[in-house]
């Protein structure tokens, strides 16, 4: 028997429709390169996204035509996350830090026809001009220099198209945005998001227990827009009118910190490198800044170690951990506390929220050990996390060689290695491929390297695997000190001997100045095991 219901597509449509009437007054700020700041509300943001969209439908861009953008989080960029789709068109965000070579590879990959690139960046896309082949490339201004011949201002082609955008009709599951992982192993892969998945992680995300917005707050997403939908907090905050404020080019600790004070943020989301140098300047400068009372942060997309979540503490901010990849949307899991967990000891409190935390409602995960079992939820037993829901991709967009990232049964398998504890908490041990496998048992180098980073002179630290004759692999860690601070192999070996099993310990500690970092802020392991068999 069917519903009574109304069958009604899961459309981006309707959070701009509901954006530019319930909320039509709410600010979005956008910080520009002279770190001037750009003013206006979503009534005029919903109105330039139609007239995006309108000025694309003229220039024959048509349904699941790719549009890339190549810009920092600002205003023109979340026109663009709603205008394309409004007219059926595929919004293709692109990594601004991949070499110029993966850039072209990319943009060829995805056949985009037309690219809007922020003018700051031209000599990025002057790089790979020559490899590329759109109709239109159109220049965001974010400072005042003159656009190029042959480039057309963002302004000017919007200036094309009327008031008189009509929404055309659309399957929830076609494709409204599109990414490509980092391809930190080989080419990357492109990971495309419908409507419908996108609608449905934004409510989810929304909620309580995952990252708790609502329209009192105010948004400030440092996550890149063009990595993986800034975790979605465009879509979000557009969806329940929470004020959003971009920051722009300008990513370091100071500026973002001027930025939460200026705007009066309340909530914020990064990788923990950004995180870090948040740190750093609040210990350094722990009265220049009124930030707001209850200023709270999601860390995601590498582990944040505890010591990160206890000095933030110690500042008054709260920060969020979770976990979730380009194929995931990218929401998977959330630390909150539940009321399991909450009546607990402060160290183990603190314990669960250092896990990636449990998994968002409509997502399912599975641990599968190596002998193909799933495992029990006992928080020791290790195995592949794998993943399935709404918003978690089924497939590659275009692969041409054959992938082993879906299981025949249905599931993603994300190549990261957790566990997960009765409770549901999950904790990220490794990557499949920088695990370390010693005298047959597997080690954990992020459970290292959160240890390490606990040490007071320690800045940062990455633990990779080195082979051993006798054990197979050994950790190798390198760390990076703070200026300033002395630090012995020996001490470190005598910390971690205090905390950790002792044939887990690294017996070589490398210091170096600082640890290579992916396009995406983390930490590389690639680069780091080029760097150490060098040096070592
Ligand atoms: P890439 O690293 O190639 O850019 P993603 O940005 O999609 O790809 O990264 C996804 C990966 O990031 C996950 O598979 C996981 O290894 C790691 N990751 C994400 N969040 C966390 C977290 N909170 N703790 C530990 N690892 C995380």
């Amino acid at each position: 028997m069917q519903s009574t219901m109304m069958h009604r597509p899961l459309l981006l449509d309707e959070i701009m429709e509901r954006a530019a009437t319930e909320f039509a007054d709410i600010e979005v700020v956008s910080q520009l390169a002279d770190k001037s700041l750009h003013r206006y509300t979503y009534g005029e943001m919903v109105a330039r996204a139609k007239r995006l969209a309108q000025a694309l439908l003229d220039a024959r861009v048509g349904h699941g035509d790719r549009v890339a953008t190549l810009c920092w989080n600002h205003y023109v960029h979340l026109e663009a996350y709603f205008g394309i789709p409004a007219m059926g068109g595929v919004c293709h965000m692109v990594n601004i830090r991949l070499a110029a070579d993966d850039i072209a590879w990319i943009i060829n990959h995805a056949e985009d026809r037309i690219l809007i690139v922020d003018d700051v960046l031209l000599p990025l896309y002057d790089q790979f001009k020559d490899q590329i082949d759109v109709e239109k490339v159109l220049v965001v201004s974010l400072t005042d220099q003159p656009v190029p011949d042959g480039l057309e201002r963002f302004e000017d082609f919007l200036a094309t198209a009327g008031d008189g955008f009509i929404y055309p009709d659309k399957d929830e599951n076609a494709a409204c945005g599109m990414c490509y992982t980092s391809g930190t192993t080989g080419r990357p892969k492109g990971v495309v998001y419908s409507h419908r998945s996108t609608v449905l992680h934004a409510i989810t995300a929304a909620l309580p227990d995952m990252l708790d917005l609502s329209y009192n707050d105010t948004v400030l997403p440092v996550v890149p827009m063009f990595h993986v939908n800034a975790w979605g907090l465009p879509y979000v905050a557009t969806l329940i009118g929470a004020k959003q404020v971009f920051p722009g080019p300008h990513l370091d600790a100071e500026s973002l910190l001027d930025l939460y004070t200026a705007e009066n943020v309340n909530v914020s989301a990064g990788v923990p490198t950004i995180w870090m140098g948040i740190l750093e300047a609040l210990d350094t400068q722990p009265d220049r800044w009124a930030l707001h009372p209850s200023l709270r942060m999601t860390v995601g997309g590498s582990a944040a170690p505890e010591s990160m979540l206890r000095r933030f503490d110690g500042h008054g901010i709260e920060l969020i951990q979770a976990w979730g990849m380009t194929e995931t949307s990218p929401l998977g899991t959330a630390a909150r506390l539940k009321p399991s967990v909450q009546k607990l000891s402060e160290d183990e409190r603190y314990a669960r929220r250092a896990t990636v935390g449990s998994t968002a409602p409509l997502v399912q995960i599975r641990i599968m050990g190596d002998d193909g079992l799933p495992q029990p939820r006992d928080g020791h037993s290790m195995g592949e996390l794998q993943i399935r829901g709404h918003w978690i991709a089924g497939d590659y967009y275009r692969l041409e060689t054959s992938d082993d990232k879906f299981t025949a049964d249905g599931w993603l398998r994300t190549g990261d290695i957790a566990t997960v504890d009765a409770d549901g908490y999950v904790t990220i041990t490794d990557r499949t491929k920088d695990v370390i496998k010693s005298g047959g048992e597997w080690i954990s180098s992020v459970a290292l390297e959160n240890t390490l980073m606990g040490h007071e002179d320690v800045a940062e630290a990455a633990v990779v695997a080195r082979p051993d004759d006798k054990w197979g692999e050994r950790p190798l860690a390198a760390v990076v000190v703070h200026d300033g601070a002395q630090l012995e192999a020996d001490t470190l070996r005598a910390y971690l001997l205090e905390r950790m099993p002792k044939w887990q310990v690294p017996d070589d500690y490398v210091f170096i100045d600082a640890i290579p970092r992916t396009s995406t802020g983390k930490f590389s392991k690639l680069d780091l095991r080029r760097l150490l068999l060098e040096t070592d």
